[in-house]
Formats: C-alpha cells, structure tokens, sequence
C-alpha cells in the first residue's frame, strides 16, 4: 500500500482522501496550513455555485458526479447540496440561441436541462424582471454545494478509515530520491511519501516551485457581495430556495442565502496576483484567499444586476471581497502525475463545480493506473512550452478570466498573444492570404483568400449565421480543387517523436498495438491502448531503420508517457520544433513530386505506407506515401531551416500541376469524407478500437498494452459506436457536440462535422448506442432548437475501396 501526503484539505483534497479510503488506500496524510474544517482556501468562502452544463463532456460529468456525490452527504442532519435548480437567462437574441446549444451540452450527458419561456423563469425565480428576459435555460438539479460542510463529512469519514488530517502543518519543501518523491517536509516535521498529490488551489504554483514545475495556474481575485436582508426575500423559510442564477451578458451570477442575495462579478478588470504574494493565515484578515475588496472594479455591477433583478435598487451590501481562485491558459484544470518527477500529483485549478468528479478520477488514477472518464483535457502533462511562462500564463489566465461568460465560437482563438509560434512556412501563407487560426500554439491557416478564384468553378451551401463563422466557401472550393489536381498543406503543428536505440521495436512493440515486425521503409498506422483497451491515442509509426523510428503522435501526454516508459537503451526524443511537414495530397501529387527527384517513386517503388528518403530539388526530405485526407499523395518532413525552400521548390513545380495551397479547413472536410478519425474528438479512453472502429489498427495476437482485454471483448456485444451520419439536408450544417435524438429522446453525441465536399453531404460522426447503429438508422442532430433528420451512412463516405490511396 503506498504512503500517500494530500497537501490540501479544500474540496479536492477532502474529496480524494474520501475516495482513495474509499478504494482501501488509506495510509494517507492530509496536511493543512490552516485550520480544519475552514483552512482559509478557496472553498472556505466560495459561494458553491454549481451549474453543471459545460461545452467539454469530461467536465459536465465531472460536475454531474460532484452533484451525486454531495447530494448523498449529510452534515449534521442536512444535505451538503441545495438542489435549488439554476437558471441562466438570456436577453437578448443571441443569448437565447446559445442557451439552445448549451442545453445540447447538458442533455447529451444525461443533465436534465431545457429552455424556458420568461413566464416559467419568472415564476421559479420571481425577482426576476419578466420584460427583460427572452427565455432561460433551466437545469433542474444544479444548486449551491455547501462545500465547506461537505469537507467536514468526507474528511471525518476518510480519518475513520485510517487516514490521518493534521492541521496548522505548512508544507514547505519536497523530498526527492532517484527520481521520485520521497518525503514532504513540513512546519510539524517530515512525512514520507510514495505519491504526493497537490491540491493547495491558488498555491499550486508555489508547491510545483518546490519541485521545479512550472503549473500553467494564475490565482485572479474575484468580486462577491452580499447584500443585507431583503424584504422581498422575507417569506422564505430555508436558507435558499430560489434557484441559482446566470446573466452571463451581464458577467453576473446571483444565489441566495436566507433573506440575502450574493451577487459575483466578472466584469471587472483582471485582478491577477503571485501565488507567492498571497498572505499567511496569520497575517490575512480574513482568510489568505481572500483579498480586500476594491470598490472601484464593483462599479457598474449593481446597476446591471438591478436590470435583471430590479428589487436589488434598495438592497445594501454589507458584506464584500475579493476572492481568490485559479484560472488556468486553456480553462481545464490540472490532473495527473507529473511527468518530471515520479509520485508527484497534481490536482488543481479546479472549481467546487468539479472537485468531487476530479477526485474520484485521480483516485480511480492512482489506484487502477487509468480513470473511467476521458481526462486527456485536463492532463497535467498537456502544455506547449510556451504555455509554462509566467507571462504567458499571466496574460492567458487575465483574459480566460474576462471571457469566463462570453460567447464564444468554437472555432474561436484567443487574439491575445499572438502570433506565439509560426512554421517555416508562414511567410508563404501571409502572402497567399491565409486566414489564421490557433493549433498548439502554431498560426495555422484555415483557407486561403488567394484561392477565392476558384469560386467560379467550385461552389458549396449556403450556412446559417454561427456556422458562417470562422468559415469561407474557400475552404469547399479548396477540396474540391485538391481532389481534382493536387494541394500543399501545412502539417508542421502534428507532432512529431524520434525513438532510437537498441530494443525500440521491442519498446514500441509492447506499448502499441502495430505489426511493426516490417522492414524499414515501412509505415503503421496505430494506437495506444490503457489496460482497459481503452484508447490512449493513435499514432503513425515510420520505420526509418532497424532500431530507428519516426512517429506522428497526437499530444505531449503521448510524447511523456512514451519517454516514462522507453527503457534505457531506447532514447525518445520531440522533434516537432526542428522539423517542418507539408501534406503534398491529390492525384497529381506523384506527377508533381516525381518532376522534382531522381529517384523512382512509382507505384511499384514507393507504395502506399512507405517511405523513402529522398530531395526533393535540393531540399533532403523524408517522404511518405500516406495521406490523411483519403488521397494519392505524400507527407513530406524535412529539418525547419529548409522549409521555406521546401515549399517555393514546391510551388514553382506545382504551377504545372495546378497546385494550391490548402488549410485546415478543406482537411477537416476531406478526411472526414474518408472517415478518419481525430483522436480526442472522435474517440478517446473511453472507448475500445471495436467500437471506434479502428480495430483493423490492432494486431492479432497479443504483447501490447490492453490485449488481453481487447481480445476478451465480444463484438457482437458492444454497446456503443461511432457511426457516419449524413444529414438528410446538405443546408443544414453541424459543428460538432450537438446531441443526436431519437423520437424525442437523447441517444448520443456528435464528434466532428464537416461537410463533405466532394460527395455533397453534411456528414457528422457520432457516438451511438449499438442497436441504433445499423446503416439506414433513422435518427436527427439537436442544432440550436431544430432536430435535423440524419440517417446512418456507409463509413467511410469517399473512397471505400481506398483506389485513390493505394493507385
Ligand atoms: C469568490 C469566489 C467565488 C467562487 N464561486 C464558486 C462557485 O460559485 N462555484 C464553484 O464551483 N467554484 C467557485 N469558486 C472557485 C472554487 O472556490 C475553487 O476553485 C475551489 O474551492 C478550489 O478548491 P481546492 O480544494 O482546489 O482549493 P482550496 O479550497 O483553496 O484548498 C487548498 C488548500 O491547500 C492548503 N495549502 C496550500 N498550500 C499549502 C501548503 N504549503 N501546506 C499545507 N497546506 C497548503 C490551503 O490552506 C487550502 O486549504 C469561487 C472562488 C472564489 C474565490
């Protein structure tokens, strides 16, 4: 049984410690700088507000498992959540559209979430000015967590199972031996350890300093106010039976508390602060979370609130702060074991919304080595380098907290700081006109205006307004062109890894699920599995040499987990920033490419799923006969410093060819026309290579990772997948998360969607219980307000029999 140190009794480590006794690991620690059952974080004063509804599936069943969780806990005799229901309201038009969407979001995970009319809002919540409001959308089991008292309870029935909670005990250094955590040395003395899961909230940053990490985490004050009591609240018996309330276009959420109303603001300018700079507990006049409040960033607040909420005209405030919380560069929290240092965990950056769903996933980490949930969002080993800089976080964090209630386009980047990275080739694409958006960091154009010529010859449907964002009927002309002639795509911000040295076909072997016995030349197309034979990723494999290969990896998470595993003799080494690749992709591709080598690369000499080092022009290139958009064609890698020579000896030939450039947005159509999945949207841990599909990445046999139950599983039992749906309308378009229903009821939830350009037909990927995934299922996608009729279609759409990869 490991020796485990918390450090941190808030909701998460409360919470974690209740889960891990829970699962028998209970020789535990929780140390506290504060004072139990009220230690002075960020729980301490929150107002436990707790809408449940969220745009990543991950977090919405987190808060669904925090609601359960707390629901069933009692203090004293009463329940730890007030499920008063919530409602966030809209006022104007757009507002109400998107509270569509996001009762999309809610129900596809099971959250019992609908639209109201004004009426109904007015009469849940009759303070409400009824003139104002356009609809709302009403959660019914949302509330207000009494998380304080939930701390209480879970950390009392954790000490009865053993582990131990010390209070007034700073944490103040972390022991390390060979690699691993060893002991964390506090106020009270030492305390061995094998694993040390942080959960000190806006002090992660100073923990992770102990250890040399840097936590992609910004502590930013927050206004809350409550007012004195209210005569319009006088009837009320309990200390809260209003539900809790949302104006996001106003940056405001109210609850009650008795006779009172709590008004929280995020309209203020960002308040950032160091981890470093916030007080002691004997020092802080309050509590350390919390900061003295400053009047002027509270200015405008109360007159907005009064539009909503008129009876708050007379209210007083008497009580103010500004709180402290996290906020993080990409708005998911921090989970997971570190990569730089063995044993030590991190769970932060979270909000009592999600703290109990976080600590049954770290619990369910720690204990079976994998959660139940898909976490690769929240993975502490996710970020870009760039992302770890204090200033990047800083500003990234400031203005994810001005955002926190915006409306935002999926498509939508971030404006500020950009641009933070650009490949080799983005003077091209400036000069081509290449419309921009983010990926990992990278500009990466979604279309080009110097193709807007092609309009005349290719055309595509008419969208409605959210669609047309972000969007250009460049991108279908782009297809288009590139399956008639040829395209150059900019494939850079895919990342790549070297993994060299004697023993790494063994290595690789044993973590992947490839027949990569093949000799070199030779390229596999993969995945990773967990124990559970739950996808972990899927990779492309190239074998340069007998022990030396060049892999397409989706993520950093796959980058540290291959290194964490590789032996001694295996080096595995991230060569993303060094390398530049462009997808040469359609069926002139081989003609162009042929015009500029030497070597044969017919058919016959490099086929589909081979490589061939090779110039191209004077530039070395590695070049491989795959594409991911179901085309003739190559990725073609060569070290950074050749790129802009890569693509001008590319682009010159290309004239002949009819060659383009293309972006990501003709990508995104096409592979989706040849059913390639992406891995994080389409499938993820959550689901096996039978149901996703993609069992023909698997080999027979065993040795890897997960085989023993990828081969238990029986296929004619499954009782999920994902299915092709074609919509019955090429006008109506989806994007991408929207609920798939039959006769009214939600049965699944769509991945990615795009229209396929060259078959004519929206298509959107979704998963789907088994029985309804049969081709010619009838069943409809939930955009907005409108069920639109899709039908189950043959997967892939383009190309099945493959002719145009493999010609
Ligand atoms: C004003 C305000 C309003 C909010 N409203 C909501 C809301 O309505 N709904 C919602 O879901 N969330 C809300 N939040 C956010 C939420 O409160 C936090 O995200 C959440 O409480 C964080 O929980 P935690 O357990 O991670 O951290 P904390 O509760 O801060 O606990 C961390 C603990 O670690 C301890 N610690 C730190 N360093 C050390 C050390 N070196 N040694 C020992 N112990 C240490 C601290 O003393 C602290 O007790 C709000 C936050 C604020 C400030």
């Amino acid at each position: 049984m490991p020796k485990i140190v918390i450090i941190g009794a808030g909701i998460v480590g409360c919470s974690l410690a209740d889960e891990l006794t829970e699962r028998g690991y209970c020789d535990i620690v929780v140390v506290e700088k504060g004072k139990l059952w009220n230690p002075g974080g960020s729980t301490s004063h929150a107002p436990g507000v707790v809408f449940q509804t969220n745009g990543s599936r991950t977090m919405a069943q987190f808060a669904k498992q925090t609601v359960e969780k707390l629901s069933n806990l009692q203090h004293t005799g009463e329940t730890c959540f007030l499920k008063v229901g919530s409602l966030e309201i809209a006022t104007t038009p757009e507002r109400l559209a998107d509270l569509h969407r996001r009762a999309g979001f809610a129900v596809q995970v099971g959250i019992n979430a609908r639209v109201i009319s004004p009426d109904e809002a007015l009469q849940l919540h009759p303070l409400l000015d009824r003139d104002k409001m356009l609809g709302a959308l009403y959660v019914t089991d949302d509330g207000i967590a009494r998380a304080k008292q939930a701390d209480e309870v879970m950390g009392k029935r954790a000490i009865s199972r053993g582990a131990q909670f010390i209070s007034d005990c700073e944490v103040l250094a972390i022991d390390q031996q060979d690699g691993r955590v060893n002991a964390v040395q506090t106020t009270q003395g030492s305390f061995p350890a094998d694993i040390i899961v942080s959960c000190a909230g806006i002090w992660g940053p100073k923990i992770g300093a102990m250890v040399g990490m840097s936590k992609s985490i910004q502590p930013l004050a927050h206004q809350l106010c409550y007012t004195a009591p209210m005569p319009e609240l006088a009837s009320y018996k309990t200390e809260a039976e209003l539900p809790v309330l949302r104006h996001q276009g106003s940056d405001l959420y109210f609850k009650q508390r008795g006779h009172s109303l709590a008004v929280g603001w995020y309209g203020h300018r960002p308040l950032p602060v160091r981890a470093e700079d916030i007080l002691p507990c004997d020092i802080a006049e309050l509590m350390p979370s919390q900061m003295p409040f400053t009047p002027e960033e509270w200015k405008g607040a109360m007159e907005h609130a009064t539009e909503v909420i008129p009876a708050l005209k007379n209210a007083r405030i008497t009580e103010s702060m500004n709180g402290l919380f996290s906020f993080t560069v990409d708005n998911f929290p921090l989970m997971g074991e570190w990569s730089g240092l063995k044993g030590f965990w991190v769970a932060e950056a979270v909000w009592i919304t999600h703290g109990c769903g976080v600590a049954r996933a770290m619990a369910e980490w720690i204990v079976n080595g994998h959660p139940t949930l898909a976490v690769h969002e929240c993975d502490v080993n996710r970020f870009e380098a760039h992302q770890l800089g204090s200033q990047h976080i800083e500003e990234r964090g400031a203005q994810n907290y001005v955002e926190v209630y915006d409306l935002l386009h999926p498509l939508q980047p971030m404006e500020s700081p950009r641009p933070i990275r650009t490949t080799g080739f983005y003077l091209r694409q400036q000069e081509l006109g290449g419309f921009f958006l983010e990926a990992s960091g990278y500009e990466r154009p979604q279309w080009y205006e110097a193709n807007a010529g092609l309009l005349s010859r290719y055309k595509s449907p008419r969208r409605d307004e959210w669609s047309s964002k972000f969007w250009s009927p460049i991108i279908g002309a782009e297809a288009l062109s590139v399956r008639d002639a040829v395209g150059l795509f900019d494939i850079t911000t895919l990342k790549r890894i070297e993994v060299i040295g004697k023993g790494a076909l063994e290595f690789l072997e044993r973590l992947t699920t490839g027949n990569l016995r093949k000799k070199p030349g030779s390229i596999t197309y993969c995945l990773l599995l967990n124990e559970r034979a739950g996808i972990m990723s899927d990779i492309t494999v190239m074998r340069r040499g007998e022990h030396d290969f060049f892999i397409g990896v989706n993520s950093n998470i796959d980058i540290n987990y291959l290194k964490q595993s590789a032996p001694d003799t295996v080096h595995v080494k991230d060569i993303t920033a060094g390398t530049v690749g462009l997808g040469l992709f359609g069926p002139k591709s081989r003609e162009l490419a042929q015009s500029l080598t030497r070597d044969n690369i017919s058919n016959e000499a490099l086929g589909y799923f081979k490589l061939k080092n090779t110039y191209l022009g004077h530039v070395p290139v590695m070049l491989c006969r795959l594409s991911y958009v179901g085309e003739l064609g190559y990725e073609i890698y060569t070290s950074a410093d050749f790129a802009l020579k890569l693509w001008d000896t590319l682009w010159q030939a290309g004239k002949k060819y009819g060659l383009i450039a293309a972006g990501r947005g003709a990508f995104n159509s096409m592979r989706l026309e040849k059913g390639y999945r992406s891995y994080g949207v389409d499938m993820t841990s959550e689901h096996n290579p039978h149901e996703a599909g993609l069992s023909f990445a698997v080999r027979k046999g065993g040795g890897y990772k997960g085989a023993e139950t990828f081969n238990a599983i029986n296929r004619d039992t499954l009782n999920k997948r994902l299915v092709c749906l074609v919509l019955e309308s090429p006008e109506h378009v989806v994007l991408g998360k929207e609920p798939v229903m039959r006769q009214g009821n939600v049965v699944g939830y769509v991945t990615s969607a795009y229209f396929g350009h060259t078959i004519g037909k929206q298509l959107a990927y979704a998963w789907v219980p088994a029985e309804l995934s049969k081709e010619g299922s009838k069943l409809s996608i939930r955009y907005f307000n409108c069920d639109y009729p899709a039908i189950v279609g043959q997967d892939p759409q383009f190309d099945p029999q493959m002719t145009r990869l493999r010609s």
